[in-house]
């Protein structure tokens, strides 16, 4: 059990496990991908980890570069808008990758792909960590997930509980 703030936490995905899965994806990306150059888009701070890992398993020549997302309030008719800090590749006719480090409700991907598309990539797919299944309200479906989860709070491997917890090797789940 490990404490993280005010909460206590309990091992969820081991290490090695991820490494495993996240070995598997690779592999699928390296076959989908070859001859493709894809340019993998890390989402900022979540998923750094990840994306780090999972670029290094890919074996084709590929690009990797990562955004920030920031969240406002649009008109009454854009309602909520997510718009990416940092996007300064050219997305015109490239194969892109979005990794993301969990798709919990799929809010911040579902206001976010609009923006992506906008540029006329030749084609999209997201790549997440984690999903939460129990979770989605919104239209969006990851075309690569290493783990489909409970709907619980985890941190580790890049996730946070209030900026803490990111650098931790494995998994942990809320306990209950
Ligand atoms: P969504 O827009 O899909 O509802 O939320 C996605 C974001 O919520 C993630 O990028 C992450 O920052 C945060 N989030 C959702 N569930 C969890 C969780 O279990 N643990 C952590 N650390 N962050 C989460
Ligand atoms: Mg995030």
């Amino acid at each position: 059990m490990i404490t993280v703030h005010d909460k206590i936490f309990i091992p969820f995905i081991s290490r090695a496990e991820i490494q495993q899965r996240v070995h598997e994806l690779g592999e699928m990306i390296n076959a989908d991908y070859d001859g493709k150059k894809p340019l993998v888009l890390g989402i900022l701070n979540g998923s750094f980890i990840f994306a780090a890992d999972l670029f290094r398993e890919l074996t084709i020549e590929a690009e990797i570069s990562f955004i920030k997302l920031a969240s406002y309030k649009g008109t009454s008719t854009t309602g909520h808008v997510v718009t990416a800090i940092g996007l300064e590749e050219d997305l015109h006719g490239r194969h892109i990758i979005i990794v993301e480090d969990i798709i919990d409700t799929g809010k911040t991907l579902s206001s976010f792909l609009p923006e992506i598309h906008h540029r006329q990539p030749a084609s999209v797919k997201i790549a997440t960590f984690l999903t939460k299944p129990d979770a989605l309200q919104y239209d969006v479906m990851a075309d690569y997930t290493a783990f489909q989860i409970e709907n619980k709070f985890v941190v580790g491997y890049g996730l946070d509980y209030d900026g803490i917890g990111r650098n931790l090797p494995d998994l942990y789940i809320l306990k209950d």
